[in-house]
């Protein structure tokens, strides 16, 4: 949270949906010789002030839209999260309804340069862990990140 700019400069704050309505209390005001108001947000989730000096007031409506920037934030993560969960998910249905178990592939297990290795895939591919698409390939032990496996053309078979 404290590496959150300001609210009023996060796009991921809607300020449209939140202002600071301010109601003057004519009895407190009165009694306290001053002018002093409730507050409360115009999005109907903070808990209206006591009758308080202006700055007070202020002062707990940034607080609720600390809360607000929070809230948003964390939307916005499990959003993104969402999404990715979808990709992720969709790369390996591609990939399975392309490239069917036995399918000659090439693969690398360090970094993608050079021609890689020849094999074949021996299982289809699937979400490891829920954040990695992989399958495992024959001669392999391990599991490869689909990014790692390239399907071949069988014409002139490689291996
Ligand atoms: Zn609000």
């Amino acid at each position: 949270m404290n590496d959150l700019p300001y609210y009023t400069d996060d796009p991921l704050v809607d300020l449209k949906a939140h202002r600071l309505l301010l109601d003057l209390d004519p009895v407190a005001s009165a009694q306290a010789g001053r002018d002093l108001k409730s507050g409360t947000c115009s999005c109907g989730t903070m808990t209206a002030t006591p009758p308080w000096d202006d700055h007070a007031v202020f002062e707990q409506f940034d607080a609720h839209m600390a809360d607000v920037q929070v809230d948003a934030h964390e939307v916005a993560a499990e959003e993104l999260e969402q999404a990715r969960r979808q990709e992720r998910k969709a790369v390996v249905e591609r990939w399975n309804a392309t490239v069917p178990v036995g399918t000659p592939v090439r693969y690398w297990t360090g970094a993608r340069h050079g021609v890689g290795k020849p094999s074949r895939t021996r299982t289809p591919a699937v979400v490891l862990s829920g954040h990695t698409p992989v399958v495992w390939v024959e001669g392999e032990g391990s599991c490869i990140a689909l990014t790692h496996v390239q399907p071949i053309e069988t014409e002139g078979d490689p291996s």
